[in-house]
């Protein structure tokens, strides 16, 4: 185990990688906070790094090898929360970035929660249904010792579900001899799952867009919507957006976008999804690249597939007023500064798609009470998380005259920095 160095000097920065981001990101807060030198180390520096290698049997006889991460970024104001995902182009900074943006997040909507992430280098498509069972608990295995309803709680990420969390749960109680369902969030509802999980991040992004709407002085029925991804926080999130009456006029796969002026029918669409697995060839729309989906005249876009989409090179030819973060670290930090200079108001991943984490903090409760809620419950409660923290970062960006983004990392930051201050250095 090892920690990494935090912030590299302004020469070697890089737009692309996304823990040098939240860095810069950090940094500025920090500024607006006062924090001096000492603590800013203290909370930009991962707790903990762990790398492990997963030898799987094959189905055809032979092993392979892939490597996982997993980093617990910040354990002050609770247990590690952050989600799992497999891919072929995970890496440590990634890992690093994705746990730092989840300790700000759960701060930012009042969470009992530090942050961490998890990640295993694979290509889940080229797996079979056994295979990936067998990494996904192999991975468990390796790094159970840092786990731990108390310690770090893992949730599901890109290509990672409910069945993985499954596995993880199951992997986890045989190994501890008990049934411990509060291991892990995103579980199956027979497992001690919670109602309004699966659409949870969908539910707070159409929450956060219906919020900063409001402000703008917009209204959902006038309100074109472009929705990059089409996944759990892309799909669900367009389908709960058409339920209340916005025009979703293109959404995306990592094949390409469709695109109609008049408004999709999205629950169409996320059928011919489930039927053909991808959406191009879907009727009455038109075929577009990724490229030319983020470019689109349109009101409101909502970047839901991953990091690094708004960029340097493409800022200039989004024309939507409204962004709203679905996935993590959509925007890079120059791209940042272009829409702020521009006027174009971004409501930030570590609130806009806050609603999973608060779901997932609603499921731990629920398996630790051994008492499940009812959907509506969930619902409600998730509504006021997000329109409660919605209005701080908004009331904390009018105070400092700052973009929403720097208000939350000023919120959250604050908050942890609060925390270590009455805590104290344990020596
Ligand atoms: P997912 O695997 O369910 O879906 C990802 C979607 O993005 C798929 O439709 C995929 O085809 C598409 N995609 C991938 N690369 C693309 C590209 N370059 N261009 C266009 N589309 C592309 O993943 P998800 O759970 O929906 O997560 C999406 C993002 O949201 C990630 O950044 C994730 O970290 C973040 N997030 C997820 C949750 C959650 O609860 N699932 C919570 C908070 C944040």
């Amino acid at each position: 185990m090892s920690t990494g160095s935090a912030v590299a000097s302004a020469t070697e920065r890089d737009e692309f990688n996304p823990f040098l981001a939240m860095a810069e990101r950090f940094e500025t807060a920090a500024d607006h906070l006062g924090l001096d030198a000492g603590v800013r180390e203290v909370l930009r520096t991962p707790d903990r790094e762990l790398t492990v290698s997963c030898p799987i049997q094959m189905d055809d006889g032979t092993l392979r090898v892939f490597k996982g991460y997993r980093v617990q970024h910040n354990f002050l104001r609770g247990p590690c929360k952050g989600g799992i995902r497999f891919a072929p182009d995970v890496h440590l900074d990634e890992v690093r970035a994705l746990a730092a943006w989840m300790t700000w997040k759960c701060s930012v909507v009042s969470l009992p929660f530090g942050g961490g992430k998890g990640g295993v280098i694979c290509d889940p498509r080229q797996l079979s249904q056994a295979e990936l069972e067998r990494l996904t608990r192999r991975y468990t295995a390796s790094i159970m010792d840092i786990l731990g309803p108390d310690r770090d709680v893992p949730a599901p990420d890109m290509n990672t579900n409910e069945q993985t969390m499954a596995w993880i749960m199951d992997t986890y109680s045989m190994h501890v001899r008990k049934t411990t369902t509060a291991i892990v969030t995103g579980k199956p509802l027979s497992l001690g799952g919670s109602r309004g999980r699966t659409e949870a991040t969908g539910r707070g992004v159409m929450l956060a867009c219906r919020e900063a709407l409001k402000k703008l002085g917009m209204r959902p029925e006038s309100s074109r919507v472009v929705v990059q991804g089409s996944g759990n926080v892309g799909g669900i999130g367009a389908m709960l957006l058409h339920r209340e009456g916005y025009k979703v006029v293109s959404i995306s796969d990592m094949y390409g976008a469709i695109y109609n002026e008049n408004g999709l029918d999205i629950p169409a669409v996320l059928r011919w999804l489930k039927e053909h697995k991808a959406l191009e060839g879907f009727p009455g729309a038109k075929q577009l690249d990724n490229d030319e989906q983020l470019a689109l005249d349109c009101d409101v876009l909502v970047p839901a597939a991953t990091e690094n989409q708004i960029t340097s090179q493409n800022v200039h030819r989004i024309q939507a007023k409204l962004i709203v973060e679905g996935a993590n670290g959509p925007t890079t930090a120059p791209a940042d500064k272009a829409l702020e200079e521009r006027g174009v108001m971004v409501v930030p991943d570590i609130l806009a798609n806050a609603g999973g984490v608060t779901v997932s903090y609603f499921e731990w409760v629920q398996d630790r009470m051994g008492y499940f809620w009812t959907e509506d419950i969930v619902n409600s409660r998730l509504e006021q998380t997000m329109v409660s923290s919605f209005n701080e970062v908004d009331s904390v960006a009018t105070k400092y005259g700052v973009s929403m983004r720097t208000a939350a990392y000023i919120l959250a930051i604050g908050r942890v920095a609060e925390v270590y201050r009455l805590r104290g250095v344990f020596a």
